[in-house]
């Protein structure tokens, strides 16, 4: 509960939180969802094989975990994680008759959408944009019939003008609700959270006080029948995964970011630069993965297409070097290395230049 004890001093004086406790609880959020996508890579690179469907589905796993999580908050802390990391809480800005105010179960229900569902939709929406942008420059709908392909290519189109315009728009409007909170005309910085009526305050010591008191209760002794505590078995699992997801993740969370940063190659220069190490030698070559597409007789054959490699181009996690087109359009269908499986993206291509020798 460490946590609290900042705001222990203050939270009798203003409840209302300041734009930089709000700013620094939103960054903390944005920071969740690349911890876990990097946690899933590393582990889908252990094993292409066995955990590479987990890389595939990495975004609905997240969906899942941050639903269970922030389900969890919501519930026992009346916030998300990174809410309630920095001792704020949600609360309805039409408290009842007798003052209280308590989410009620449709915010609680809204809220819980606004953290898990639309964060995924957005990621959704944006990585279509980039999918059908890269579309338009390749023009991979050219296999479809005449008709189909002009109908797409106008829908295409019109998302591709549309959506920029869309996005620029929620932009302005967050903007606007944050300069409005900062010159307190308004007690609300999101416009979500304005159209479901919630605000958010901090935590006071009454709130430490009363949650304090609720985790002490001693446990009523369990005297239902046998078939009722089977039927509880589910509920009750749910509950310890939400419990040690919620107390667990942000700890392996933050782990693997500092990992990431002590591993990433700027900070590795910088190291390196001290050290005045020797070079080490190169790194083994990936080993095909036991389904992956085999290697063709000649090293200057496309392992996808097994001609002569066209613009030959690197994937960088794994190495092997295929046409750009056939590398392109696999990664855009299949997100993994043909050979080895590895994980990999569209920006991990590297173009290789060897005809141009001058
Ligand atoms: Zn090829």
């Amino acid at each position: 509960m460490a946590e609290f004890a900042a705001h222990l001093n203050q939270g009798t004086l203003n409840a209302q939180p300041t734009i930089f406790e709000i700013i620094a609880q939103e960054s903390m959020a944005s920071v969740l969802r690349p911890a876990v996508t990097y946690a899933l890579k590393v582990l889908a690179s252990s094993n292409p094989d066995k955990w590479g469907w987990i890389w595939r589905f990495g975004d609905e796993l997240h969906l899942f975990f941050d639903y269970v999580v922030q389900n969890h908050y919501l519930k026992i802390y009346r916030g998300s994680i990174s809410e309630h990391f920095y001792g704020l809480k949600r609360v309805s800005r039409t408290p009842n008759h007798d003052g209280d105010d308590k989410l009620s179960s449709v915010q609680r229900y809204l809220s819980l959408v606004m953290l898990v569902v639309l964060p995924y939709a957005k990621l959704k929406l944006d990585q279509l944009f980039e999918r059908l942008r890269e579309e338009r420059v390749t023009g991979s709908l050219s296999s479809l019939p005449v008709r189909k392909r002009l109908y797409f290519l106008q829908l295409k189109r019109i998302f591709i003008y549309l959506y920029p315009y869309l996005h620029c728009t929620w932009e302005l409007m967050c903007l606007c609700y944050y300069l409005l909170y900062i010159f307190k005309i308004s007690g609300v910085h999101s416009p979500v959270l304005h159209i479901v009526g919630i605000s958010l305050k901090r935590f006071t010591k009454r709130d430490i006080v009363t949650h304090n008191l609720q985790r002490n209760l001693p446990t009523v002794p369990n005297q239902q029948t046998l078939g009722k505590q089977i039927l509880a078995i589910p509920s009750s699992a749910l509950k310890l995964l939400s419990s040690v997801l919620a107390n667990g993740l942000p700890v392996v969370v933050f782990s693997l970011k500092f990992l990431e940063w002590w591993y990433s190659s700027d900070n590795r220069s910088a190291v390196h630069s001290v050290m005045q190490l020797p070079v080490p030698p190169p790194p083994a070559r990936p080993k095909p993965a036991q389904y992956g597409v085999q290697l063709p007789p000649h090293p200057a054959q496309c392992p996808l297409c097994n001609k002569v490699r066209t613009n030959p181009t690197a994937l960088s996690s794994s190495g092997y070097v295929f046409c750009y087109p056939c590398i392109h359009k696999y990664l855009n269908q299949h997100g993994c290395c043909p050979v080895t499986h590895l994980p990999s993206a569209t920006k991990q291509l590297v173009r290789l230049y060897v005809d141009d020798v001058n």
